[in-house]
């Protein structure tokens, strides 16, 4: 049987973002569930845009993510250089080939000369394409430019009567008229190839056989294809995977919130959560499972049921997996995975100094309670923020049955603050007071917290002590009696 090869081939200009990550997903869970090879290649021949630090970021978010390849940059194999700036030497073959098959011809318009073109084909209606004047030079005037030292760009001749027709393994057979593409750069003057050009270079020589990336390069491959064609390489199989789109239907970009992995993994998201959710990114599995491990997702996943219509990016649903698979760990994992945010609060140092019994009831409350990690702070700060009173806290405190209530509370609370026993003395407190519980946790909770939601009352009381839930209380009575308490 052949061996199946795909690549992801980001280009490092910038974090590694939701719709790259998908596409080296997508990648993975094919060459995994083929026994396929996978390689990484990094796409740096945007000189000006490409950086050695995103490169490194984005192998790290692609590990934090769970994937794995055995041959690329930074795992060496036969088949490098991985960097495509290493790999000028090997461009430069292939250019003087389809130099010298006249698929190609050097090329001296300067920017200000193709941008006028440009724009008059732009206000009469057309597509803009390149008018093809340099390639009706003479081999003399080629010879004499060369000469007088002008850095020519390298076009590729274009077939335009040809119709390129692709057959892709999603979106079906797709056709291109080449008389719309225009001799198109493949080096540029400063002689580093463009992206079309390297691709495919890479691809053959690395021996892709199946090209699975995002649906924006579909344009880009009919120029691929007439490279391949020229060359006389094999041409691989062609998947586009389609658009994400956010919730408005519009293209995922930063109005929609985080884009890049980065952001994810920092906010609390696990990488487990993010695997599945970008997993049904535009594929899905046969049945309604919403929730399946790599494993599963591996043994499921085929391109045919990668869907062509986009696929759209619901953040509540990433919410809702996340939870799930945070619910999933085991307290002293969940504690793991927690510590990072705790330290980076400001609220550190109080969260530090609780008994180990506190610190493990706090943590049973999160987990039971945080949508993503980074929400910690937000019960950090009501257990340790001094007390602030928020608009709905403040209703709920101007009621008239609040007083009474706050004030027996605070009459008999018991000396012992461990949560079994606060349980147990606000039940009998709503018992002798003959109200409803709701009567007496909801003013109790404001008057301690300032907030009308929060973790449960008897952990929140155990960890203040019977001390801070005292002053706590008083400033409230103070507040709402209008007298010192
Ligand atoms: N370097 C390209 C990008 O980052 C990838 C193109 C491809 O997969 O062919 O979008």
């Amino acid at each position: 049987m052949k061996l199946l090869k795909v690549r992801f081939a980001p280009s490092p200009t910038g974090p590694l973002h939701i719709g790259g990550a998908r596409s080296a997903l997508f990648n993975y869970l094919f060459a995994e569930h083929n026994s396929a090879q996978l390689v990484l290649r990094i796409e740096d021949t945007d000189l000006d845009r490409s950086r050695r630090e995103y490169e490194d970021e984005i192998i790290s978010s692609l590990r934090w993510l769970g994937l794995t390849w055995a041959e690329g940059v930074d795992a060496g194999g036969e088949k490098g250089p991985y960097r495509q700036t290493e790999r000028l030497n090997i461009y430069r073959r292939y250019e003087k080939q389809l130099l010298a098959s006249n698929h190609a011809y050097y090329c001296f318009c300067g920017e200000d000369e193709l941008e006028q073109e440009r724009q008059n084909l732009i206000s009469k209606g057309e597509t803009p394409r390149y008018s093809g004047k340099c390639s009706r030079l003479s081999p003399q005037s080629v010879e004499e430019k060369l000469r007088q030292g002008i850095k020519p760009t390298v076009r590729f001749r274009v077939p335009s009567e040809e119709i390129v027709e692709i057959p892709d393994l999603v979106r079906g057979q797709v056709r291109f008229a080449a008389k719309e593409i225009g001799d198109f750069i493949i080096v540029k003057s400063d002689g580093i190839p463009t992206y079309n050009f390297a691709v495919v270079i890479d691809d053959t020589l690395m021996g892709i056989t199946h090209v699975i990336r995002a649906e924006e390069h579909l344009s880009n491959t009919p120029r691929q294809w007439l490279i391949y064609d020229a060359l006389g390489f094999p041409i691989p199989e062609f998947a586009h995977i389609s658009l994400i789109l956010g919730a408005d239907r519009q293209k995922m970009s930063k109005r929609h919130g985080a884009t890049s992995l980065i952001q994810y993994r920092e906010t609390g998201y696990l990488p487990e959560a993010l695997f599945n959710f970008l997993g049904f990114l535009g594929w899905s599995p046969e049945g309604e499972e919403q929730i399946l491990s790599k494993e599963e997702m591996v043994a499921a996943f085929t391109l045919e049921r990668v869907s062509k219509g986009p696929a759209v990016f619901d953040v509540n649903k990433l919410n809702w997996l996340n939870h799930q698979y945070l619910l999933k760990k085991n307290l002293e994992d969940y504690a793991v995975l927690l510590e990072p945010f705790l330290k980076k609060s400001v609220y550190y140092h109080s969260f530090a100094c609780l008994t180990p019994e506190q610190k493990e009831l706090f943590t049973a409350g999160m987990r039971s309670r945080l949508v993503f990690l980074s929400e910690v702070e937000e019960y950090l700060q009501l257990l340790f923020a001094p007390l602030r009173y928020s608009p709905e806290s403040e209703e709920v405190l101007a009621q008239n049955d609040a007083l009474p209530v706050l004030n027996y509370i605070k009459e008999y609370f018991p000396e012992d603050t461990s949560t079994a026993n606060v349980e147990t003395f606000l039940k009998n407190s709503v018992k002798t007071l003959k109200i409803k519980p709701k009567q007496l946790y909801m003013p109790l909770r404001c008057a301690l917290s300032g907030q009308i939601h929060g973790m449960e009352l008897p952990v929140m009381i155990n960890i203040w002590g019977q001390e801070e839930f005292l002053s706590r209380l008083r400033l409230t009575l103070k507040k709402i009696s209008g007298k010192v308490c």
